[in-house]
């Protein structure tokens, strides 16, 4: 990776680029914290425009609080939530989120976010069907602790651009991204927003369009 050091840009550039290009993403679109967190549990392997449905269902049915969302019939729950996909899986992650989220910090938020961060991260991890991007999705957007999101799109984009190998752990990437970018809340907030942005518009798994993409001016080798 040294020999191309002085080719491929750097993260900061990569951000200021985007955010020149793309402006402020205005993540993450929601009106309390706890639907921050349920919208982290149900955006695994789906479109955002599924669980924004999902949500609407929760929030017509009056279920989108812990204390509902923890008492629900698994049925109805699973009806809620159906358009978010795997909505069975799905419905038994939240509602056991939401029984641990009362018993361990009554669902208030403001107890939850007071916890040191390494600590809080490794309790999420402990509760079922919660993996370290649902986790850090939760601790940067709900709690808007320093932290970094990795997700598929970085993943891509970063190997793409000659940054990576691209079977580099999740850690790993966390890692190589907290260590290039200061710690900053907003920024590690608009910098997942801008990568999700470009994954989805134009770094594409197959057939990407680099033509029309902002990282287009940089090295890249956007076929892979
Ligand atoms: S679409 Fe092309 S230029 Fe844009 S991020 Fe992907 S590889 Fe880079």
């Amino acid at each position: 990776m040294d020999d191309v050091d002085l080719v491929i840009p750097s993260l900061r550039r990569i951000y200021q680029r985007l955010l020149r290009a793309l402006g402020p993403q205005q993540w993450w679109p929601a009106k309390s914290s706890f639907e921050v967190m349920v919208g982290a549990l149900l955006t695994q392997n789906t479109a955002w425009s599924n669980v924004e449905q999902a949500i609407g269902q929760l929030t017509r049915a009056r279920a989108l609080s812990p204390k509902a969302l923890a008492r629900a019939r698994p049925t109805r729950l699973q009806r809620l939530i159906r358009s978010s996909g795997y909505f069975r899986q799905k419905a038994a992650v939240v509602q056991g989120f939401s029984r641990w989220y009362l018993s361990r910090y009554r669902g208030s938020p403001r107890m939850m976010f007071r916890v040191p961060l390494e600590t809080l991260r490794r309790e999420l991890l402990a509760v079922k069907g919660i993996g370290p991007e649902t986790a850090d999705s939760i601790l940067l957007y709900a709690g808007r602790q320093p932290i970094v999101v990795i997700d598929a799109y970085t993943r891509r984009i970063f190997r793409r651009h000659h940054l990576i190998e691209g079977g580099e752990s999740y850690d790993q990437l966390q890692r190589f991204v907290t260590q290039r970018l200061p710690r900053d809340v907003q920024l590690y907030n608009e910098f997942h927003a801008l990568l999700v942005a470009v994954g989805k518009r134009y770094c594409r798994r197959r057939d990407p369009h680099c033509a029309a993409c902002p990282l287009g001016v940089f090295p890249h080798q956007g076929e892979r």
